[in-house]
């Protein structure tokens, strides 16, 4: 085997470290909850019940939106991204990067592409050897382009972008419902700890780390989705947020951007126009395994991208469109 095919083989298994933790730490955090403080600690059966159904309620979102994250093959660009034969050979053959860009311009003139490398040229990846598609980037970890990259994110193991950024945001909700639950119905089990009041078995200091565990990620996870409510406020990702998205008119980092009101459609790609994409309820997003109709699951496909990219062009002076 070639060593570095065992170290690749290597980084991949590595690269579970911080799901493996993350499943630990909520594996733990079922047991201490349900065993150490619902069943062991709290006597009163009405609360016992209550404070089940809420917490297995939140925890299946949880786990469910998370391990979707997880699964969710990035989605690449299609097929007529990739450039056809003949100036395929005549692009690997060409080494003048003047040339190389006229070939790709030729063959860019029929592709719903309207963005470019901060240079104003056509936006190519010669790994994976496709024109990269609006909003699309090449992912180093996964080595493959990825449609609308946010970031690639460890405690998933994936990049979060097209196919999967609905079941993200929904990670992040419900995993921080998730611990600012756990939070809430143990912090009068909490103050007993601290005032001896609690029988002195081992079931405490589960009670005890608990509430520090739970409150620690709910702080943590409330400031990152805080900060993807921002962004998908602004239909931009946060790799568009670090650096403004290039057109053919320079730099615009509302580009992307539909309006606040279509807040749901930006999280599930569907082959809807805008008006009725805005019908569409909340309900649709909140849940995991709910789709629009005519929504595309597989996500091979660009229309989210000309989606993108026709809102762009609504929002351009007719003489800023004609140019295009
Ligand atoms: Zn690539
Ligand atoms: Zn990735």
């Amino acid at each position: 085997m070639a060593p570095r095919h065992v170290l690749r083989c290597c980084q991949r298994s590595l690269s579970w470290i911080p799901v493996i933790f993350i499943n630990l730490v909520v594996g733990w955090s079922y047991y201490a909850y349900v065993v150490e403080l619902c069943i062991l600690t709290i006597p009163n059966n009405a609360e016992k019940i209550s404070y089940l159904v809420v917490f297995h309620l939140f925890f299946i979102m949880f786990i469910w939106s998370y391990w979707k994250t997880i699964c969710s093959r990035p989605a690449n660009p299609s097929k007529e991204f990739c450039l056809p034969n003949v100036e395929k050979e005549q692009y690997e053959k060409e080494e003048h990067p003047d040339t190389q860009q006229e070939i790709l311009k030729k063959v860019v003139v029929g592709l719903p592409v309207y963005t470019r490398t901060g240079t104003g040229a056509v936006r190519y990846c010669d790994r994976c050897l496709v024109i990269k598609p609006d909003r699309c980037h090449h992912c180093s970890t996964c080595d493959m382009c990825v449609l609308k990259m946010d970031h690639h994110c460890p405690w998933v193991n994936n990049c979060v972008g097209f196919s999967n950024y609905k079941f993200f945001v929904l990670f992040l909700a419900y995993s921080m419902l998730y611990c600012a639950f756990i939070a809430a119905t143990v912090l009068q089990y909490f103050i007993k700890f601290w005032t001896n009041q609690l029988p002195d078995t081992h079931a405490k200091f589960h009670v005890l780390f608990l509430f520090f565990v739970a409150a620690m990620f709910f702080i943590s996870i409330l400031s990152l989705f805080s900060y993807h409510l921002w962004l998908v406020g602004k239909n931009r990702t946060t790799i568009e947020a670090f650096r403004a998205p290039v057109f053919r008119n320079g730099p615009d980092k509302n580009g992307f951007s539909l309006g606040f009101i279509t807040y749901p459609s930006i999280l599930t790609p569907t082959t809807m126009d805008k008006c009725q994409v805005t019908a569409l309820v909340w309900t649709y997003f909140l849940l995991p395994f709910l789709h629009p109709p005519n929504s595309i699951p597989g996500m091979m496909d660009t229309t989210w991208t000309v989606m993108d990219a026709t809102s762009y062009i609504s929002r351009l002076s007719p003489y800023q469109a004609h140019t295009l």
